[in-house]
């Protein structure tokens, strides 16, 4: 509570692109969109739902155009999607997604393995992305990725990462978001980074997007929370991972951090229960359990 007013947190929940993508089991179209009405019954607005990048590459995400067709049109819902080029954007388009997101990764290495060209290739892509996207009146996130530790080279360059966050801001995206891809973040570096960004896109909302391989995603919210971001990406149950980032867990589980918020006072739109019921539904299509500990322990007791 900031002088009586509920400040709000934006989560954008990303289990059915990022989370599915890397886990190992395989839901089909019919799973992945009733996981899409669950998360809105629970009071999500912002769903990152498909992934319109080469099927050979990614083939659980290839069928993104049928999960946009069958996905509830009518409750308010933003709907973002993956494109990592020409072709990817149109589709995305063409299926009607409210937001294209695109990515830039922080290292040369990483940026090889995961899209195949350099650092400023893939942002001179992001450029032709990012005017198609505007084009078609839809929204443009771009995300820069390893920003915390890179699976090939290590330890990152944040001078670096900041160099292309102003390129990126050049392109005036609705959102930039800085994402810990592997894991490896600690709230120092974190609030770092994103303090260092704020300065070098003014103007553009910062979104955090952390993994949790090492425990330590919870921490770099709150230290993003310190340095002003508002907008978060959670993953249902915390599944998930990165198809390129071997042993890379998936993201911050979007029970945890919606119980770590609003135990500090902040408001998300979501409710609590009713994400936990969808995490122990998700558990029953996966075959597995998920890593998030509310879904386990429930939220805040109540007297007996
Ligand atoms: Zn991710």
């Amino acid at each position: 509570m900031l002088g009586g007013v509920t400040e709000c947190i934006q989560i954008v929940e990303v289990a059915p692109r990022d989370g599915l993508q890397a886990d190992p089991a395989d839901l089909s179209t019919a799973q992945k969109v009733e996981l899409i009405e669950r998360l809105i019954a629970a009071g999500h607005s912002r769903i990152e739902a498909a992934s319109f990048v080469n099927p050979a590459a990614v083939p659980k995400m290839a069928d993104g155009d049928a999960v946009m067709a069958a996905a509830p049109r009518n409750s308010g819902v933003s709907y973002s999607a993956l494109a990592l080029n020409e072709r990817g954007v149109q589709r995305a388009v063409a299926a009607g997604v409210d937001e294209v997101c695109g990515v830039v990764v922080a290292t040369e290495t990483f940026s090889q393995a995961n899209q195949r060209a350099t650092i400023a290739e893939s942002i001179q892509r992001w450029r032709t992305i990012s005017d198609t996207a505007r084009a078609a009146g839809t929204k443009t996130v771009v995300t820069v990725s390893a920003v915390c530790g890179c699976p090939y080279e290590g330890r990152v360059d944040p001078g670096r990462v900041l160099d292309i966050v102003s390129e990126l801001a050049d392109t005036q995206p609705d959102e930039l978001a800085l994402a810990d891809t592997i894991g490896a973040g600690v709230p120092t570096q974190v609030g770092a980074l994103f303090a260092g960004a704020a300065q070098r896109a003014p103007g553009v909302a910062l979104r955090g997007h952390f993994h949790n391989t090492r425990n330590t995603a919870l921490a770099n919210v709150a230290a993003a929370i310190d340095v002003g971001v508002r907008i978060f990406d959670s993953s249902l149950g915390g599944v998930g991972g990165c198809p390129f980032a071997p042993r890379a867990t998936g993201n911050v589980a979007t029970e945890d951090v919606v119980y770590l918020l609003h135990e500090m006072g902040y408001d998300t739109g979501l409710d609590l229960d009713a994400l936990i019921d969808a995490s122990t539904w998700l558990e029953t299509q996966l075959g597995h359990g998920v890593p998030s500990l509310v879904a386990k322990a429930g939220g805040f007791p109540q007297p007996r």
